[in-house]
């Protein structure tokens, strides 16, 4: 694995578990409001190894219930389905932090892991201007169908604001989402402090038929 950081303890990247981060390094996307993008680059060097991560593990073991790969994109790697069996191998649960770019790939690690945290970027008419990337968008709700019908735990993932899209957009998005067979909604609305509240999202709370998490940054 070519790991670019090592979160030691999160409590909030792993739903109900306390788990380390394992940063993957590379994805071939370029969305515009990337937070990792010194992760981006798959050949930068990296200041981590797997054999430290397994230190670690056996460090934290009784402390520590589980183990989250996040990126970057963690299914760039081929090493990935080696890692997660032998994260499950030292007792840890496994999660996946993933935009879904490789559905293949992602079908096969479901196996692997015990929850999935899914970027639904948009409706797929918006999907490729975000990632400035052909085709994305197609990959990634393919993705979202392998996850629904695994049975894996997940949670879908949309960032959003009226720069991306509009709320006319968005309520597509949930529209589609629910659709597919999607409960496990978190849209995370960046706004600016103090500007007034967008109406898409509390239309979309009223309606959506699961768990609609509403994060706000
Ligand atoms: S898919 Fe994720 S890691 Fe890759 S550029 Fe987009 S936001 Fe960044």
């Amino acid at each position: 694995m070519r790991i670019g950081g090592l979160t030691p303890l999160t409590t909030i990247d792993f739903p109900g578990r306390l788990a380390a981060v394992v940063f993957c390094q590379g994805c071939p996307w370029r969305c515009g409001y990337c937070h990792n993008t010194e992760l981006l680059d798959a050949g930068a060097p990296t200041a981590h190894t797997w054999a430290g991560v397994e230190r670690l593990l056996h460090a934290r073991r009784g402390l520590l219930d589980g183990v989250v790969f996040s990126g970057g994109e963690p299914t760039l790697q081929a090493a990935l389905p080696d890692a997660l069996a032998r994260v499950r191998a030292l007792g840890f649960a496994t999660g996946l932090h993933t935009a879904g770019m490789y559905p293949e790939r992602l079908a096969a690690l479901l196996p692997l892991l015990d929850w999935v945290g899914l970027d639904i970027k948009a409706p797929l008419l918006r999907y490729d201007a975000i990632t400035r990337t052909p085709g994305s968008g197609a990959k990634a709700w393919e993705s979202l169908r392998h996850v629904l019908v695994s049975g894996v735990a997940y949670e879908c993932r949309t960032t959003w604001n009226t720069g991306l899209y509009g709320e006319d957009d968005l309520l597509a998005l949930a529209g589609a989402l629910a659709a597919e067979g999607v409960r496990h909604w978190a849209l995370q609305e960046c706004r600016t402090q103090g500007a007034p509240a967008w109406a898409a999202p509390r239309r979309i709370a009223q309606h959506w038929p699961g768990t609609l998490t509403v994060r706000r940054a």
